[in-house]
């Protein structure tokens, strides 16, 4: 089980996004949504969150 940094919760499948863990679910959100500009700009913003946590 790993918690996913996009909605907080553990889950056991999911993929690995520069060495952060998002869940099943939310990376069928991230594909299905793409089109959608305000919950595309959320996932946007987790990812640069986690881009910046990557650097240090
Ligand atoms: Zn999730």
């Amino acid at each position: 089980m790993k918690k996913c940094i996009v909605c907080d919760e553990e889950h056991d499948q999911g993929i690995i996004v520069v060495n952060q863990f998002i869940c099943h679910t939310c990376e069928q959100k991230m594909v299905q949504t793409e089109v959608e500009n305000s919950s595309y700009s959320f996932f946007i913003n987790k990812l640069k969150t986690i881009n910046l946590s990557a650097v240090k």
